[in-house]
């Protein structure tokens, strides 16, 4: 046989195993003659110590026949509140992914369905009620979600009449003074898959510790938090929440309970360290590195536009803020900062071991430009003796609402600021030039400086997507969610959003974007969101779930599936289909690496 032959033998060998591994007929929707009858779902409810729910839509009180004025207004009040939100056993924290299948602002006499919704969930108090759920969601074909908090901003953690485990209770943790793992010794915690951001500071504080967490509170940490990457105020000091990963106990989608950290499954590991959640496994605890507590300094700046400040001098105070995030970044700080054409907003200078001293340093020079600008605007320096007073005061709970924003997110190299001619270069003024053009246009920037190197990390090899090592802002792009427009205006702001970010990867091509914060609709996510690991993370997710059980749109393996009109969850090509294209494919990959003009 010519190599070519076996070439094209081998290629169709792959593909014959890979198509095992392909979705190959719909997930079963209700009306289908195999969806599971009531008392099969009896049946499931025994096995699962009766923890199973049934989804009731969180605005039924706003329609007919359980219409209830009182009960409905709360709803409207509460719509956008996490603590709200997280309550319900479906709910979806970004309303674009509820689909206003039940929407607490149409008539009354609009109908409320389950929609995009999740139909059962399973309050998970134990592994095996896990490993009885996901036996019945694969027995009965059904489409099956782990959900969390439901903050998901690309809809992960919902599906059309899924059944979902619901891990969002399990808040257990231990903490070791001590611990010995394969590559670090020292302080660490072993956290339940529902713990959320806030109880790991207050836990670490007691101790005289602090981890490597997010920013909000109700953000689930061991959720989508820390498999996504998960930035916070230590980035630039000691890297993402997904670097200081020591060990995981997962449960598989057949049915194991592994652990898994650098010397055991040690791939589902690596994977689940950034890669993204709910696609390989359900995390039951992860543990991650704990530092001793440190002092910190936090500063604030904010002004507004006014008639007596022209658009150029606006924007030669805002240029001037992104041109200097580097001496924050360089001495481990991390900064959020918010800006539209109305209002600057840089409510968090987080700086570790700062003292008031190295905090005034820092911002003077903004502070300085400012007044040399004749821009009125107003500061804050404060001291603070450990991390948690500090997070509580420039972050305080209220300011985290829910749904608000459309997002878009791009992460920017150093490079754009340290290339031969720095900031006053073309290439700094084109990402100026684009952030003022999207900002004029009417979108706010979400925009963090941080730089989680591999080296402020500690090396770590983990799926966090390469373009975070390179990074110096991830730059996020918002408009405004407005409950009351319709599917045309929302059309019209999603496909903003979409364009904007496409300024942004024009300046930084072969970047990425920050998965979790990103625009849902982002053209090739694949390579935006997890980079040169795309393959390999396929690859540990087919060996994990072979039956492909956890899906999200933008999960790695998510476009082998698409959702139809209905809701519905689809093989996004035939079998046959599938089975050709993956055989050309891989025939021509095996095939160019001996002719490489394939
Ligand atoms: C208001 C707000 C503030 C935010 N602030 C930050 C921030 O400071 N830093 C940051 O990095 N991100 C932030 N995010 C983004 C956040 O990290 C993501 O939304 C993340 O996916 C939330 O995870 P969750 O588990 O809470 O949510 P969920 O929506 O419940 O789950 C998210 C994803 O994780 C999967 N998942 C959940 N639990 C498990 C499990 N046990 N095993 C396997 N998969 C699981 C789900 O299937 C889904 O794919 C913020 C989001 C919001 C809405």
């Amino acid at each position: 046989m010519s190599t070519r032959q076996s070439l094209a033998v081998l290629a169709i060998l792959i593909a014959g195993v890979s198509f095992l591994w392909s979705p190959q007929k719909c997930r079963t929707y209700p009306g289908d003659p195999s969806w599971p009858e009531p008392h099969v779902w009896d049946e499931l409810n025994k096995t699962v110590d009766g923890l199973l729910i049934r989804s009731r839509p969180v605005a039924i009180a706003c329609h007919h026949p359980h219409f209830d004025e009182e009960q409905c207004n709360e709803v409207r009040k509460q719509w956008h509140s996490p603590q709200y939100l997280e309550k319900s056993s479906s709910a979806i924290q970004t309303p674009l992914f509820a689909n206003k299948s039940c929407d607490p602002f149409s008539e009354p006499d609009a109908p409320c369905a389950i929609g995009s919704h999740v139909a059962y969930s399973v309050k998970v108090a134990s592994p095996a009620h896990v490993i009885s759920t996901v036996k019945f969601a694969k027995e009965h074909n059904l489409r099956f979600v782990v959900r969390n908090t439901g903050h998901d901003y690309m809809g992960k953690s919902t599906g059309s009449q899924a059944l979902a485990v619901w891990m969002g209770h399990l808040r257990l943790t231990e903490w070791f003074d001590d611990y010995e793992g394969s590559n670090y010794r020292g302080p660490a915690v072993k956290m339940q898959a529902g713990v959320p951001v806030e109880q790991t500071y207050e836990e670490a504080n007691t101790r005289g510790l602090v981890v490597v967490s997010g920013v909000c509170p109700t953000v689930g940490f061991s959720g989508g938090y820390i498999q996504g990457g998960g930035h916070g105020p230590f980035g630039s000091l000691y890297g993402l929440a997904a670097d200081q990963t020591l060990s995981m106990e997962v449960i598989t989608t057949t049915g194991e309970f592994v652990r898994a950290s650098p010397t055991e499954n040690s791939d589902l590991f690596w994977a689940m360290s950034g890669g993204g959640g709910g696609t390989y496994g359900i995390l039951w605890t992860v543990t991650v590195k704990a530092f001793p507590d440190i002092p910190i300094a936090g500063g604030r700046i904010g002004f507004s536009k006014s008639d007596k400040i022209s658009d150029d001098t606006w924007w030669e105070a805002i240029d001037f803020y992104q041109a200097m995030t580097p001496s924050f970044t360089d001495i481990g700080a991390t900064s959020f900062a918010f800006y539209s054409n109305e209002k600057f907003d840089l409510p968090a200078v987080f700086l570790p071991n700062g003292t008031s001293r190295s905090i005034i340093t820092l911002l003077q020079p903004f502070v300085d430009k400012l007044s040399s600008l004749r821009i009125p605007h107003k500061v804050d320096y404060k001291t603070y003796p450990n991390f948690l007073p500090a997070y509580k005061e420039l972050w305080p709970s209220e300011l985290f609402g829910v749904g608000l924003f459309y997002f878009g997110n791009r992460l920017l190299p150093r490079e754009l600021w340290d290339n031969r001619d720095g900031v006053e270069g073309k290439k700094f003024k084109q990402l100026t030039k684009a952030v003022r053009e999207m900002v004029e246009d009417g979108a706010g920037a979400f925009d963090i400086a941080i730089r989680p190197t591999l080296k402020v990390a500690g090396n770590p090899d983990n799926a966090v997507h390469p373009a975070w090592r390179e990074a110096e802002r991830a730059f996020g792009i918002q408009l405004l969610w407005d409950d009351l427009d319709d599917w045309p205006a929302i059309q019209g702001k999603l496909n903003k959003i979409t364009a904007y970010v496409g300024l942004l990867r024009e300046l930084t091509p072969g970047g990425g974007a920050y998965l979790n914060e990103a625009d849902p609709y982002e053209p090739n996510w694949q390579q935006a969101f997890y980079g040169s690991h795309y393959n390999k993370l396929l690859a540990i997710k087919d060996k994990w779930d072979p039956d492909q059980m956890l899906y999200g749109a933008t999960a790695v393996g998510g476009d082998r599936w698409s959702e139809k009109d209905d809701g519905r969850l689809c093989p996004a090509q035939s079998g046959v289909q599938w089975f050709l294209s993956e055989a050309f494919e891989r025939g021509r990959g095996a095939l160019a690496s001996f002719v490489p003009s394939l």
